[in-house]
């Protein structure tokens, strides 16, 4: 998922200054898990605006904004708020927002529309509720099979795909004392299965055209 954090009230009360109608739009997808967008936080996010006297015409959560059918279908039958509406604000990543932004303008609005959250990468929960941390950094060339499923991409504070640095002291990074080496659990791992074959040989580095944004998905 991508994982998201809110801004604080003051910067989301500045980039709002001189709206006043406002919508707050959630996200009932990645920022729900987040506890960031979902439909608490947009009633709570509402709460707040009124309080600072603005005027809410609509709360929305759409089941994910990042996909523009969602997006659309949850706006379908307001187009009287959203013709009134002077902001949108959107408790959402910045995909979210900008398939948002997308979504007024195929129905032929010019609305400023502002972000709440910030996007902090891709997360995933690891404690259900508690904690998510970053594993992948969707570099378009996954080299998982070789590495008994542990990114070193990520996890390596090098990024290193021929590890370990050297550096590492009692398993731990020599960047951060407090993290495991991904190269040793690297190898742990492979030693496990007994898959230490992967790791002999050179890996070239990555093709980092790869890299080159945007990037792009073609679904069909
Ligand atoms: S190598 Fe790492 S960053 Fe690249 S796709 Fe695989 S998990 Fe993601
Ligand atoms: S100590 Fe391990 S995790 Fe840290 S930079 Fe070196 S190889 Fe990477």
């Amino acid at each position: 998922m991508i994982g998201t954090a809110r801004k604080p009230e003051a910067e989301i009360l500045e980039t709002l200054g001189k709206y006043h109608k406002i919508i707050v739009t959630g996200c009932n997808g990645c920022a729900k898990v987040c506890k960031t967008g979902g439909e608490a936080q947009v009633a709570s996010m509402a709460e707040e605006l009124r309080k600072h006297g603005k005027e809410i015409v609509l709360e929305v959560t759409p089941e994910r904004t990042c996909y523009i059918n969602h997006t659309l279908t949850s706006f379908e039958g307001k187009e009287k708020q959203l013709k009134e509406s002077e902001a949108i604000v959107v408790l959402g990543c910045g995909g979210a927002l900008q398939v948002v932004r997308q979504a007024t303008e195929e129905l032929g609005l010019t609305i400023p529309v502002k972000i709440a959250l910030d996007s902090v990468g891709h997360m995933d929960t690891v404690i259900a509720g508690t904690l998510a941390i970053e594993q992948c950094q969707e570099c378009g060339e996954c080299v998982l099979n070789e590495t008994g499923g542990i990114c070193p991409v990520t996890k390596c504070a090098k990024s290193l795909l021929n590890g370990p640095c050297g550096g590492a002291e009692n398993g731990k990074c020599e960047v951060d004392r407090d993290r495991d080496c991904a190269w040793i659990l690297i190898y742990n791992r492979l030693a496990a299965l007994g898959e230490l074959d992967s790791i002999s040989t050179y890996k070239e580095p990555k093709d980092y055209a790869k890299f080159n944004k945007p990037r792009s998905l073609r679904l069909a």
